[in-house]
């Protein structure tokens, strides 16, 4: 890849404030399948070393002012903004989403770190009446200590801000460990928080081959009180288990199974709209993505047509092409993933009403498809395909929607369209989910908290509810006044 176009192009991991180890690990151009650099392939003794300079610049950083902390963060911000086009590029190149998508991500990444820049500052305590007239009871917030950040590949960057810019708000220390597909925007990120003025040890990137050892290495270690996760359920539940031999706290972003629902008195116009953004963004490779779209019966055909001929208007091709608005799937285990539940759907009675099939384009694209008569029997329904794929179910009644949306482990996202205000109400409340877009298919920014329930997670990342994830709460009594 041409350097001087990506300057920010980082072939080491950030290691205590130095950029270190051999580079090993291709990372490809995921619409070329062509490499485009070499990281690192580091194990437990790097993560360790990560993790000591994390708990070495600790106890510094943790006591700057948080007016300090904010200026750094403001000036990472402001860093991150001036270089999005080529950051944008960067993550198009190894995640494969177009370009204009990617550079929303960037900038909707940043907002994090703007949002915790001024956050940081508005991290209150509290004095409670006392139960003593010689003692005061004083709630202090205090930062937890050192972070183990492990993030996945399909928001390279936002992924990563979301976590690290509220962990170093207030005033924790981080090690990442970026998905092994995308390494490339943590350390280009990691490059720009550096020149912030990020104290070394502060923010440590290890990149790694096989994330096993390092996901061991940062569960196991006392010195990181809490483990920061997003990816797969079956992932967090390892994650959890390790974690729980030392007590830390746990965040987890895990998957879904979104369901959308389209009710009969729906502006259909604007529910196909939000059904392609929710979708077909990032190739339908997202946590929220709808997986599930429940039609009601009287509008089930219309609504069907309109959004195929929507579907036929998107473009599959390579990121940087202008005008693409699907590219490449991140790799061959998720193209494979996708062919077979359209295998299964289709075996299992559902129709191809548009795609597929594998795109003429080759590699890991994958045609945008539209299926119709899809049902519970298959699996579609249970598992999040992760793919350009819209499976129509039926159903007949509010009660039966609300059902057919509850009937699964996950709890991440659901959206719902109707002009019904009852209903808007009644459905919202009565949706097992973190996230509930109302006549809206993305629901995602900064200022609100993004987390789901059941086991798509446990807690809640951006708003200030997502600065306390990162905060001890401790109890002063101060007596003998
Ligand atoms: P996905 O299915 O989206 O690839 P994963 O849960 O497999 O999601 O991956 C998300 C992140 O978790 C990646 O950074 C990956 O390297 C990491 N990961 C996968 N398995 C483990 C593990 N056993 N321990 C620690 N991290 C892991």
């Amino acid at each position: 890849m041409d350097k001087t176009l990506i300057s920010l192009l980082k072939t080491q991991a950030f290691i205590d404030g130095a950029w270190v180890g051999e580079p090993r690990m291709v990372v490809t151009d995921k619409a070329t399948g062509e490499e485009i650099a070499r990281v690192p392939e580091m194990g437990a003794a790097e993560t360790n070393a990560a993790i000591a300079a994390a708990h070495r610049a600790f106890p510094a950083w943790s006591k700057l002012l948080a007016k300090e902390r904010a200026k750094i963060l403001r000036r990472w911000y402001e860093l991150i903004v001036e270089h999005a086009d080529e950051l944008a590029l960067l993550l198009t190149k190894e995640q494969g989403k177009p370009l204009p998508e990617a550079k929303g991500e960037i900038l909707y990444g940043a907002a994090f770190v703007e949002l915790f820049a001024e956050e940081a500052k508005r991290v209150y305590g509290e004095t409670i009446p006392t139960h003593k007239q010689d003692a005061r009871v004083v709630i202090m917030k205090q930062p937890i200590g050192v972070v183990g950040a492990i993030t996945p590949w399909n928001f390279p960057s936002a992924m990563i801000t979301r976590k690290v810019s509220p962990a170093l708000a207030v005033g924790c220390t981080v090690v990442v460990k970026p998905a092994e597909d995308t390494p490339l925007s943590a350390l280009a990120l990691a490059e720009l928080a550096q020149r912030a003025g990020v104290p070394k040890g502060v923010l440590n990137i290890v990149t790694a081959k096989d994330p096993v050892p390092v996901g061991r290495a940062l569960t196991e270690s006392p010195l990181v009180r809490m483990i920061t996760f997003t990816g797969s359920t079956e992932v967090g539940k390892i994650l959890m288990e390790q974690a729980a031999r030392t007590v830390k706290r746990v965040g987890m972003e895990l998957g879904g199974n979104a369901p959308f629902i389209v009710f009969d008195d729906a502006d259909l116009d604007r529910a196909v709209a939000g059904a392609i953004a929710s979708k077909f963004r990032n190739a339908g490779q997202t946590c929220v993505c709808a997986n599930r779209i429940l039609v009601q019966d009287g509008v089930y055909d219309a609504f069907a047509e309109k959004l195929t001929a929507e579907v036929k208007k998107l473009k599959v091709g390579a990121g940087v092409e202008t005008g693409v608005t699907v590219g490449p799937l991140i790799n061959t285990a998720a193209l494979k993933k996708v062919e077979e539940h359209v295998a299964d759907a289709v075996a299992h009675g559902a129709k191809v009403v548009t795609g597929g099939k594998p795109s003429p384009l080759g590699g890991t694209y994958y045609e945008p498809t539209v299926l119709t008569e899809v049902t519970s029997k298959m699996k579609v329904s249970r598992e999040e395909t992760f793919g350009p794929v819209a499976p129509l179910f039926r159903f007949k009644t509010e009660e039966e929607a609300v059902r057919m949306a509850n009937d699964t482990p996950f709890g991440l996202a659901a959206y719902f369209f109707t002009r019904d205000l009852g209903r808007c109400w009644r459905v919202a409340e009565a949706l097992e989910y973190g996230i509930v877009g109302v006549n809206e298919g993305i629901t995602s920014t900064e200022i609100a908290p993004f987390g789901g329930v059941k086991e798509s997670g446990i807690g809640r990342e951006g708003s200030h509810h997502g600065i306390e994830e990162f905060l001890e709460t401790k109890y002063a009594l101060m007596g003998g006044l």
